[in-house]
């Protein structure tokens, strides 16, 4: 395990929360030059949700300062790919959208323009062949190509990938986008920090004392007492119990997301493929047999229409089996997130028949699912679906939660900003979209139109 656990008496900050946000915290102060700096967490590192992602990444978001924080953050990944040798195997293999009808295809190229005009790089548009289109590199980071590529007709899209089903009439090729290995990125992030003196003690944060002055110490496991001015709550979907430890509210929710691992022992799920999103809704063609047990299983919503954006992507080395899949088609939201996860028997079946609508090469599963692993975790989420990264509650006191479904692909940029306030470092000009104190602002507030406006899946 990577934790050395001499308890110090004192630190000059203490993080509650060794999962990506803690870890990336603790890895750029050192890099401001802190020191005294303790991580406390009750389970070994990285164990809780940040090993449990699909582990991509994109600056595709449809609004700024998403767009500006997650190049932000793309930009130190590839630096730390550059300093580490790749140890964490960041790929740009992109995110490719498809949809099978046209006026969904009209509205992701009207909003793709948009997303470009935000800073995400340029639009390339394909109407009748891709020809000029360049496919990405299966390996590596390095391709400078970013925006996106806009396939207008389902022949375009289909000449440059050929695995998409005939209904298809039409997608996007985001860039500036693909995956990585997120427990080697934090693992070599704790590396660096462990040798720039950071102390990793495995216990859980159970009170946090104040004074008039702020934050004074913190207790472990209720015996062990550390003395500290500075605390982050990087508690992830914990983070409201631990700000309730400070007596402040943490505006967050939790909401369930599943993914499936299964072994693609027919090569169904095309190797070379990026990231494959379907953009639109859709309903399962159940045989009789199976339409009978669901009912009498009460499992009407699987009959229904479901949503859009079942996903997937291959997992693993050139010579790796393995593929992932996901479909948010029932998430719940909770105020008390519990572990273990209620296992779901479908989840399964309905990502690989999901998957099978936009690769009907995956209708071969249809009969017998191949050999999967279902996990998942929380995504913890404020109202609009950006994170809290700031100051909150007594003098001392920070937070580096809320990191929703990207938690992975903004822990660098997120890390770094928690880094700079808590150091008083400069704040770059996302800062203050991220702070709690956005809240107090009752126009902000009013503007807070929908939930979902970061373009999440
Ligand atoms: C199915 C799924 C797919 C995802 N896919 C992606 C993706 O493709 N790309 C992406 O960027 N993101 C993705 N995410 C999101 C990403 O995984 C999270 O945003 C990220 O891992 C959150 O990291 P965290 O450090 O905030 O939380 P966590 O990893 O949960 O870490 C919090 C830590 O705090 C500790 N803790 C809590 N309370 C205490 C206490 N009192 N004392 C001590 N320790 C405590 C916990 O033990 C835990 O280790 C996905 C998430 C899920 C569930």
């Amino acid at each position: 395990m990577l934790v050395n656990s001499d308890t110090p008496q004192s630190a000059r900050v203490v993080i509650c929360g060794a999962g990506i946000a803690g870890v990336s915290t603790a890895f750029h102060l050192t890099r401001l030059g802190v020191s005294d700096i303790v991580v406390v967490d009750a389970r070994p590192p990285l164990t809780l949700t940040s090993d449990k992602s699909t582990e991509c990444y994109r600056n595709w978001w449809p609004s700024n300062p998403m767009v500006s924080f997650m190049s932000r953050s793309i930009d130190l990944l590839e630096a730390y790919a550059l300093e580490s040798g790749n140890r964490f195997s960041l790929s740009r293999r992109g995110y490719l959208y498809v949809t099978a009808s046209i006026p969904q295809l009209d509205s992701m190229t009207h909003q793709a323009a948009a997303i470009s005009q935000l800073g995400a790089g340029d639009i390339r548009n394909f109407r009748n062949s891709s020809a000029g289109y360049e496919p990405a590199a299966l390996d590596g980071y390095e391709a400078p190509v970013d925006g996106a590529d806009i396939f207008r007709t389902g022949e375009a899209l289909r000449e440059a990938f050929d695995f998409v089903s005939g209904d298809a009439v039409g997608g996007i090729h985001v860039r500036r986008a693909g995956w990585l290995s997120a427990q080697q990125l934090g693992a070599w992030m704790i590396e660096e920090t462990i040798e720039a003196g950071v102390t990793y003690v495995q216990g859980a944060v159970t009170n946090v004392s104040t004074d008039e002055v702020g934050v004074r110490s913190i207790t472990i496991d209720g015996v062990t007492s550390v003395t500290c001015k500075n605390f982050v709550n990087a508690a992830g979907p914990l983070a409201r119990d631990v700000g309730s430890l400070l007596g402040t509210a943490v505006p967050i929710t939790s909401e369930i997301h599943q993914k499936v691992s299964f072994k693609d022992h027919k090569g169904a799920f095309p190797r070379h493929a990026p990231m494959v999103i379907w953009n639109d809704p859709q309903r399962i063609d159940w045989e009789a047999e199976t339409r009978k047990f669901l009912v009498e299983e009460a499992r009407y919503e699987v009959m229904d229409e479901l949503p859009a954006f079942v996903h997937g992507r291959p997992e693993g080395g050139r010579d790796s089996e393995w593929a992932l899949g996901l479909w948010e088609w029932n998430t719940k939201s909770t105020h008390s997130p519990t572990w273990p996860l209620e296992d779901d028997p479908l989840y399964p079946e309905l990502v690989v028949r999901g998957l099978s609508t936009m690769i009907p090469q995956m209708a071969t599963y249809q009969e017998a699912l191949p050999e999967h692993t279902v996990d998942g975790g929380y995504y913890t989420k404020t109202i609009e679906n950006l994170p809290l990264v700031g100051p909150i509650g007594p003098k001392g006191s920070f937070i580096c939660a809320a990191l929703s479904g990207y938690g992975i692909m903004a822990a660098c940029a997120a890390g770094e900003l928690a880094a700079a306030h808590i150091s008083g470092a400069p704040l770059p000009p996302y800062a203050q979209a991220f702070s709690v104190d956005r809240y107090d602002d009752p126009q902000y507030v009013r503007s807070i139109r929908s939930i979902n406006t970061t373009g999440q899946i």
